[in-house]
């Protein structure tokens, strides 16, 4: 019955948008896809030598499964790589088919609310200010042990966005119809709860 039901969830880095993202599928039981993954992997094959056009289009689900993908080096290359208008088309019919599957679908990412599925029956644009996402983002990445400063991260956080904004193709941005969220003062919770609420609303109607 929720065939074709699609939740665009964009924002930009460290927003809360993952964690949104999986709450929301967890709830409603629907699949979810962490699109910046796909960008993610398209870097760190770039890192490891191949050209941005080759690595988007002979991605294999095995790509998504390497351990070096959550670090920054790799986010950067992954965020390089994204501002190539053949990278973006070549990834383009997967997150689509993916959108339509059955049961529903979740993916979070840049450009699914304006491009990849523009038609989404639910469209979230979260946010928060550059420091609040530098912090949390730094949190994480001490936690799993790496030796990094706020600062750093915060430097890392602004360059991204702002190559992220700036790109001509497919630039990050909130589609005129999506529902913004800035989780800035919003806990976790209270930021999945009104996630839920938007998509229940849009399922009674
Ligand atoms: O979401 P995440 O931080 O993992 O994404 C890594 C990079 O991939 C982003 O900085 C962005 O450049 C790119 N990306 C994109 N479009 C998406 C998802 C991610 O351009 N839908």
């Amino acid at each position: 019955m929720m065939d074709g039901f699609t939740v665009a969830i964009d924002g930009p880095a460290a927003a809360g948008k993952g964690t949104v993202s999986r709450a929301v599928a967890a709830h409603f039981g629907f699949a979810h896809l962490d699109t910046g993954l796909l960008y993610r992997a398209v870097g760190a094959k770039v890192m490891e030598g191949m050209t941005p056009e080759e690595a988007a289009q002979t991605l294999v689900a095995q790509d998504l499964e390497n351990a070096l993908l959550r670090t920054n080096a790799v986010a950067e290359a992954a965020s390089r790589a994204a501002a190539i208008p053949a990278v973006r088309a070549a990834l383009v019919d997967f997150q689509r088919s993916f959108a339509m599957r059955a049961g529903g679908a979740v993916l979070d990412g840049r450009d699914i609310g304006t491009v990849i599925c523009p038609d989404a029956q639910v469209k979230l644009f979260v946010t928060a200010t550059p420091d609040v996402r530098a912090r949390r983002r730094h949190a994480e990445l001490v936690a799993k042990g790496h030796d990094v400063t706020l600062q750093e991260v915060l430097a890392d956080v602004q360059a991204r966005d702002a190559r992220d904004s700036n790109r001509a193709e497919a630039p990050l941005k909130p589609a005129a119809d999506a529902e913004e969220m800035d989780t800035s003062h919003m806990d976790i919770d209270a930021a999945v709860t009104r996630a839920i609420e938007l998509v229940q609303a849009r399922i009674q109607n």
